[in-house]
Formats: C-alpha cells, structure tokens, sequence
C-alpha cells in the first residue's frame, strides 16, 4: 500500500572483477560476517559465495566469486564459470576495480558480456584508502567519460559503502525477500568449513603449496556438543603432504586449531575437527577429481580429460 512507504525491493547484486581487488572483503563487510576466505594471495575464492543482507526495506544476495582471469586448465575453467555464472544470475553487478592498480582497469570481454545482458553496471573503485583522493576521482571521471555510473569505496574503511548499498538498493526490482530475514549464506556449512581449512594452510604454507591444497568435509555431525567434523586435505604431491603433517604432526595441529576457531565462530558452537592429508596428484587439471571436490564445471569442458 501506498501509505507504507515504498515496496521491498530484492535482488542479487554480483561482485566481479580481476583476482585480488577486494571482493570477497566487500562481501564480508556489506554482510558483516566473515563467509567468505580472503587472503593477500590472488585466486583465493574458487566458488560462488554468496552472502546475504537484509533489512527493513530491502534484500540484497551479494555474489562473490573468483576473479576472472584466462583458463589454463579444468580448475580454472570452473572459476571462471563460476565468474560467469555469477554476473548472469545478477540483477545488477558491482565491477570492482582496485585503486591502486588502476592499469587496467576492466577486462574488455567481460564488459561486452555486461553489455549483451544490459544489467546495471556500477563501476566500484576500491581500496580507497591506499590511494589520495586525486587517483581516484581522476580514474572515476575517466570511467564516467565512458558512460559509467562510478563510486569510491574502501571496504576496510567502510568509506563509500552507504552511497554504495543505495545506488544498489535504487535499482534493485520490487520483490518479497528471497531468504528468510535471519539467513546470511546459501551454502551449507561444510561449504564454510572446507573454505576455512584451505584458508589455513593458505595462511601457513603461503610460500610451499596454496594452489595445490584442496578439502573436503566427508562427516559433518551437528546436534552434539562439539560438533564434529571428519575432513581430508589433499595435495597434489607427497612432499607437499609432508608439510603440511609437519615435523610430529606440528604444521596440521596449527591448521586444525586456526581452522576450528573460525568455523566455530560461524556456527556458535563448538567443533572438534578431525584431519587428515591425502595426495592427489594432479587435481586442479582433473574433471572428476574436481567434481569429487565440490566444484561445478562447464558442461561443454573438454579439459581436464587430455590434462597431465
Ligand atoms: P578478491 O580476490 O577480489 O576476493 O580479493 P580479497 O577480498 O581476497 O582481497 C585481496 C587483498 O586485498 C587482501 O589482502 C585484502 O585484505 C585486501 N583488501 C581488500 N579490500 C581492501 C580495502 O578496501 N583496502 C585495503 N587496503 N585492502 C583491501
Ligand atoms: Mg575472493
């Protein structure tokens, strides 16, 4: 009714952009809950998350998702899809650009893929607080000139985001919430828990093997006090598996307690978690091994199969 004030408006609202710009931060901040793993590496988030923002007015279904970049091989290829399969789904799409690495500022093919859809684009500048304010109004105006809507923000900072969720929320079609109110993620929570595993040895082994490092829950026992949670890490080689055991089981120790805390946080409960490493070899090239280890590829991929 017209008295009410305006309509609820729901939506989802796609982070895209190049690996390592900011955009499972974004997610988090807008969300205000740690979903989504970010680490100073680039190609961290290898799957779709999406995180969820509801208030009295409106709900908006922010999806992360790896940044786009040129496939090598069948686990790029997923990302990549995934990337896609994001800014398809989205009725609007915040294309993240980082302030201080202004070189490129957007991938030319993922601009025409914007323009086949004919979705609202907002051009995002981010990491606003590294950059003088100059750099970015200068790349700002150079994006408008091109017909852009823009705007600043840092998503450490929070700086911008108020403008940000508004230009989103104006735009965003009138509809009934598409989660209950009380929902912030889509995934289930052995989703959350894999992510945090790999985020940990990410963390810890950030030099020897963070591409290689793979997890999988195989249990997940809710309703008794710790919750707990059987899960395997897979590497593709034996000494890779070495370090991540450590000297006396020291580096796996530190994996599962840095691991635990996190997932614990997010289910509010305790959690006893049970890990072990395995080798597979040449996973990231291999379909059914990255099937097997939750990801979606594109059905017309051909990789993988003739792959090392
Ligand atoms: P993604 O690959 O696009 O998801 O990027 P991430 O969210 O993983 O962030 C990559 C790196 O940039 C991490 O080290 C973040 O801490 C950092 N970062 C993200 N947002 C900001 C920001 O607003 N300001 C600053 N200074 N660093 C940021
Ligand atoms: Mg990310």
């Amino acid at each position: 009714e017209a008295e009410t004030g305006a309509a609820f408006r729901a939506g989802y609202v796609a982070l895209a952009g190049r690996p390592n710009v900011g955009k499972s931060t974004l997610l988090n901040a807008l969300v205000g809950e740690y979903l989504s793993i970010v680490t100073p590496l680039p190609q961290t988030t290898r799957q779709q998350v999406a995180g969820i923002l509801t208030t009295e007015s409106y709900q908006i279904v922010f999806l992360d998702a790896p940044g786009l970049l040129e496939p090598g091989y069948a686990l790029q290829e997923a990302m990549r899809w995934a990337a896609l399969r994001a800014i398809e789904d989205a009725d609007l799409v915040a294309y993240l650009i980082d302030a201080g690495r202004p070189a490129s500022p957007a991938d030319p093919e993922v601009l025409e893929a914007l323009a086949d859809l004919s979705t609202p684009v907002l051009m995002t500048i981010t990491k606003s607080d590294k950059v003088e304010s100059g750099t970015a109004a200068r790349l700002e105006g150079r994006l408008r000139d091109l017909g852009y809507d823009t705007l600043t923000i840092s998503a450490l900072t929070g700086a911008g985001l108020d403008e940000f969720r508004e230009w989103l929320v104006a735009r965003l079609p009138e509809s009934p919430a598409l989660f209950p109110s009380d929902q912030i993620g889509v995934q289930p929570l052995r989703f959350f828990a894999e992510e945090f595993i790999r985020e940990a040895c990410m963390e810890l082994f950030r030099e020897e093997v963070p591409y290689s490092i793979a997890s999988r829950v195989e249990e997940f026992r809710e309703g008794r006090e710790p919750v707990y949670i059987r899960a395997t890490i897979y590497v593709q080689r034996q000494s890779q598996k070495g370090i991540v055991i450590g000297r006396g089981g020291g580096s796996i120790k530190r994996v599962g307690e840095l691991a635990r805390r996190k997932i614990e946080e997010l289910l509010g409960e305790g959690v006893y978690l049970d890990l072990r490493v395995k080798v597979m070899a040449g996973w990231p090239r291999k379909r059914r091994q990255l099937e097997h280890l939750g990801f979606r590829l594109p059905p017309e991929s051909r990789s993988g199969q003739t792959g090392v």
